[in-house]
Parts: structure tokens; C-alpha cells; sequence
């Protein structure tokens, strides 16, 4: 645990910057993600150091298709998450309450060296929204750089101005979810909202970050035409050179009830994309 960086004291309250929650959180509490917590009005990091989830995997799985391809990213997450979407795949270490926060014990030089001893070109801050480990992030991603290692974010894209300032001099890029072109599809399925999500992928193409962004199309719910011609169009008016990836859901966690997403559909959100983007992919099929 580390005293949080993206905070200040309110009175007798503190409010987290981290994500776009921004958090009230009184002494004793966490905030929504579960792993920021006020211990005499000092805001900590429950998860500093503390890895849930650590694989080698092909970047292709980020998935970003357009950046150092054909390279493994050392790929890391911790417990908890701002969201709560009922779609997760990674619910098993994204949702979970204070008392079950745990995690491999790892400081971010290690993490730099299993990257490098395993051949990796990159870290990935993944499988959990790294918005809410951001000062772990921070440290490892400072050391990864001086040993030229690239730094990704695959993220919700709910960073604040705050916390997007406070690490994208480390980012090299990242693959930011659009889960629908719909607010009220944020704040009912994943307990959040667009606009902070547009806001960071307008910022991260301004900073020159490397960007992806990713769409799971989930039947009955952000599959309609006029969907997928939203999310096309903003991302072109950003930039058409942007990858958009439509993704294919498979029933999970709290939507085990959904169908598979028809292939039809992706077709059509495919075609849909390429009226309006250069590089469309399909994936999970
Ligand atoms: S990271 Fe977001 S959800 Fe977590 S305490 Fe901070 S503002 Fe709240």
C-alpha cells in the first residue's frame, strides 16, 4: 500500500482524482474501485505492488494491430475496477470488495525485469482499469521507459484530466474501449458515463499517443445501425487512421443469458466502419 498521488482533502473528506468518479471518500472508506482507500484522511493505494494478474501475451490481444506487431507485451493487472459492467471478462479480479484485494507481492523493478527477461518490447496496465492503480502504473512505467521498454494503457478511458496528465508522458499507446455511443448504456451497464471517455480518446489522439479503440458488440443492446455509425463517425471526425475493433461477445458473468453475437452483425458493423475509417477489425470470432 502507497499513499495516492491524485487526491486532495476536502474538509473532513478527501476526493480522489484518479478517474472521473471523482470520489468523496470519508475516513475509514474506499472509493467505487474498492482498492483507494481514506486512512486518517490520507487517501492509499490498497493495490500498490500487488499483482492479480500477469501474463505474456501477443500485443495482438490488447488487441492493438497497428503498433509493434508480432511482439509480446509483459501484461499486468490488479484487483478492482471503476466500472461494473455486466458484460466483464475479467469480473473474477475486477469486482471485489476491500476485504478481498489480493494480488503476487511486486515492486515495479521487478515487473521491469521479467518484462525484459522475457522478451517483451512493451508492459501492458491491463485486465483491470489501470486508471485506478495509476501511481503503480506511474513507477513502473517510468523505469520501463529509461530501459526503452513501450508503455499501454488498455483502459475505459474514464481518466480524468487530472490523471491523464499525470501519466501520458509515459504512455506510448493505447487501446481504449467505446462500449456504445449510448450515456444511458454507460450509467445502467457499467455504472459510468460517456462523455469522460470521448474526452480522453480526443486527448490521447492530441498527444500523439498510438490509438485503438475497441467495441464489444453485445446483441440487444449497442447493435443497432445507428450504433455503429455514431462510434464510426466520431472516430473519424478524431482521426479515420484510427483502428476500430468490433468485438464479438460470448455470455458471461452477469449476461449469461445473451446470445452470441451473430456474425451478420459484425458484418454490418464492419461495413458500417468502413465507410467512415481506413482500418476496421473483427475480432473474438
Ligand atoms: S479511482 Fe475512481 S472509483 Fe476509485 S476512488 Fe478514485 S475516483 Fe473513485
Amino acid at each position: 500500500m502507497k499513499e495516492c498521488d491524485l487526491y486532495k482533502k476536502e474538509k473532513d473528506r478527501i476526493r480522489c482524482f484518479a478517474c472521473s468518479h471523482k470520489c468523496f471518500i470519508s475516513k475509514g472508506k474506499t472509493g467505487i474501485c474498492g482498492v483507494r482507500k481514506n486512512i486518517g484522511n490520507k487517501l492509499y493505494l490498497l493495490v500498490y505492488g500487488k499483482v492479480a494478474s500477469m501474463n505474456i501475451d501477443p500485443i495482438e490481444k490488447k488487441p492493438l494491430y497497428h503498433f509493434l506487431p508480432g511482439t509480446f507485451s509483459f501484461s499486468i493487472g490488479t484487483v478492482g475496477c471503476n466500472f461494473r459492467c455486466g458484460f466483464c471478462q475479467n469480473f473474477e479480479i475486477s469486482q471485489i470488495k476491500e476485504r478481498q484485494i489480493f494480488g503476487k507481492d511486486i515492486s515495479p523493478e521487478e515487473i521491469v525485469q521479467k518484462a525484459i527477461k522475457s522478451k517483451c518490447k512493451s508492459i501492458s496496465y491491463t485486465y483491470t482499469e489501470p486508471a485506478i492503480f495509476i501511481e503503480f502504473v506511474k513507477d513502473i512505467a517510468k523505469l520501463a521507459k529509461k530501459k526503452k521498454l513501450k508503455n499501454i494503457l488498455v483502459t475505459n478511458g474514464f481518466f480524468t484530466k487530472e490523471s491523464f496528465d499525470y501519466i501520458t508522458d509515459y504512455v506510448d499507446a493505447m487501446n481504449i474501449d467505446l462500449k456504445s455511443f449510448s450515456d444511458e448504456f454507460y450509467r445502467k451497464i457499467c455504472g459510468g458515463r460517456l462523455e469522460p471517455v470521448l474526452e480522453t480518446i480526443k486527448r490521447a489522439h492530441k498527444k500523439g499517443i498510438h490509438l485503438e479503440i475497441t467495441t464489444l458488440v453485445i446483441p440487444g443492446e449497442n447493435d443497432s445501425e445507428k450504433e455503429f455509425e455514431q462510434i464510426a463517425k466520431f472516430i473519424s471526425s478524431v482521426d479515420k487512421n484510427i483502428p476500430w475493433h468490433i468485438s464479438r461477445f460470448f455470455p458471461i458473468y452477469k449476461m449469461q443469458n445473451r446470445d452470441v453475437t451473430p456474425l451478420l452483425t459484425l458484418k454490418i458493423a464492419e461495413k458500417i466502419g468502413k465507410k467512415y475509417l481506413k482500418y476496421v477489425h473483427v475480432g473474438n470470432i
